[in-house]
């Protein structure tokens, strides 16, 4: 019997009655916009409309759409085989990604654990850190420590650290585990460096460092929570606040690394080294959804002598070949190109054409870092207003309270650059 493949049109009313969107209201939900395919940076539509793309998919698509080697990559692996159970078996694709990202990441870290998605693999490092210390016959250090205006994931554990306002922490209050939150770092990225942050900061080790098993941040960039660009310094002061009051240093790199911030990972900026590090989202060049948790061998050593022996975790899809094999294949894209100058020039565009939009009257602020670049507004942009204007001009950008953000594959052409930044420009000059 042969099946018969019809095209169909996106069925768009069963969408708006039966399909949750992220972060949407199942009774109004958000429009939404059919997509058939997407090649290189631009988004076809349903209705024929190519859109420039300036999201990358959430931070992930960086070397834009169907990419000829990561197709290659996944049709290659998909014909050998797509999935395969990682408990007591292993094979060439996890194998050799991690042998790549103990490579290109920091030093210590040389343990890998296979995830499935971002929130999984902050989990997982959550898990690494009360291990560890459960191992040490150290048993009150079950807190976590974390900065305001942060975002992990939305699993309980990724939400519990996140910015309390920001992810409804009052929805599942209760419930939800209570951590300490000092202030969100506030020197900015390229300014001056003011050290009473780390006074503060050192105040609520002081109070806390007994109960805390792990401090866990963005480097650099906080994302979701609010796109602030901080200074190293900070970065590198809480790396000696760890060590000194003997808390682990999680580092969740899943919006920054793979080159977001003009470094491969973001602690670079900083010189330092988590004990632990979560990766993911452009881990696969967008193609599937993947993440790595990263520890040293003195972590993962000692949750190996811990009561459990093991590491608690093994999801179903762990080390899921075709998503291994296809992050290789970006890995090794990205390491083949000079992507260091790639983010330089999308540095230069991005601070260049977005540069017009901090003299309206509706913006408060504009600042770039690597290859993203930040317009925030005064008031709450009204997403789907917003939206629509930016499809009717030809551009695909997603924003967020008072933040439009561009964050476009790293293929990008000036131009396409230039005219998301006009888009902007347009939209809020009306
Ligand atoms: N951490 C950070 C810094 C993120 O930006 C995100 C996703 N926006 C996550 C964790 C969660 O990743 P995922 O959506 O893949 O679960």
């Amino acid at each position: 019997m042969s099946t018969k493949h019809t095209i169909n049109k996106i069925d768009i009313e069963f969408d708006k009655n039966h399909i949750w969107h992220p972060y949407t209201s199942m009774t109004e939900p958000l429009p939404v916009y059919p997509v058939v395919s997407a090649n290189k940076n631009i988004i076809t539509l349903e209705s024929g409309e190519e859109l420039i793309d300036g999201m990358a998919s959430w931070w992930s698509a960086i070397h834009g759409y169907s990419h000829s080697v990561l197709n290659e990559a996944v049709n290659h692996q998909v014909s050998k085989m797509s999935h395969i159970m990682f408990g007591g078996i292993t094979h060439a694709p996890a194998v050799n990604l991690c042998k790549k990202l103990v490579e290109i990441t920091p030093k210590p870290l040389t343990k890998v654990f296979l995830a499935d998605s971002g929130s999984v693999s902050v989990e997982v490092a959550i898990k690494m850190a009360l291990q560890y210390w459960q191992s040490q016959g150290v048993e009150n250090k079950t807190k976590l420590m974390t900065v305001a205006k942060g975002y992990h994931g939305d699993t309980f554990a990724a939400m519990s650290v996140c910015d309390p306002i920001n992810s409804m922490h009052s929805l599942y209050q209760g419930f939800l585990p209570e951590h300490i939150f000092s202030p969100a770092p506030i020197s900015p990225f390229d300014g001056e460096f003011d050290n009473t942050e780390l006074d503060t900061l050192e105040t609520h080790f002081i109070n806390n460092h007994k109960e805390v098993a792990a401090f866990i941040i963005e480097p650099v960039v906080q994302n979701a929570g609010g796109m602030n660009f901080y200074h190293p310094d900070y970065l590198a002061g809480l790396r000696q606040l760890c060590d000194k009051y003997d808390v682990l240093l999680i580092c969740d790199e899943i919006a920054t690394g793979f080159g977001r911030t003009g470094k491969m990972f973001a602690v670079e900026h900083a010189n330092i080294s988590p004990d632990i590090m979560c990766i993911g989202k452009a881990i696969t060049g967008g193609y599937m959804t993947l993440s790595a948790t990263l520890t040293s061998n003195k972590i993962a050593k000692g949750i190996s002598e811990g009561a459990a022996g093991v590491m608690m975790h093994g999801p179903t899809f762990m080390g899921n070949p075709l998503a291994c094999a296809v992050a290789c294949a970006s890995i090794d894209l990205l390491l083949a190109t000079n992507w260091k100058k790639t983010i330089v020039d999308l540095n230069i565009w991005l601070s260049q054409y977005l540069l017009p939009c901090s003299q309206l009257n509706a913006v408060k602020n504009v600042r770039v870092l690597g290859a993203i670049g930040v317009v925030e507004v005064n008031e709450i942009v009204d997403v789907a207003l917003f939206q629509k204007q930016c499809i009717e001009q030809g551009v695909w950008i997603r924003p967020f309270g008072k933040l439009i953000y561009l964050m476009p594959p790293y293929i990008t052409p000036e131009g396409d650059i230039k005219k998301l930044a006009e888009v902007i420009f347009n939209i809020l000059d009306r």
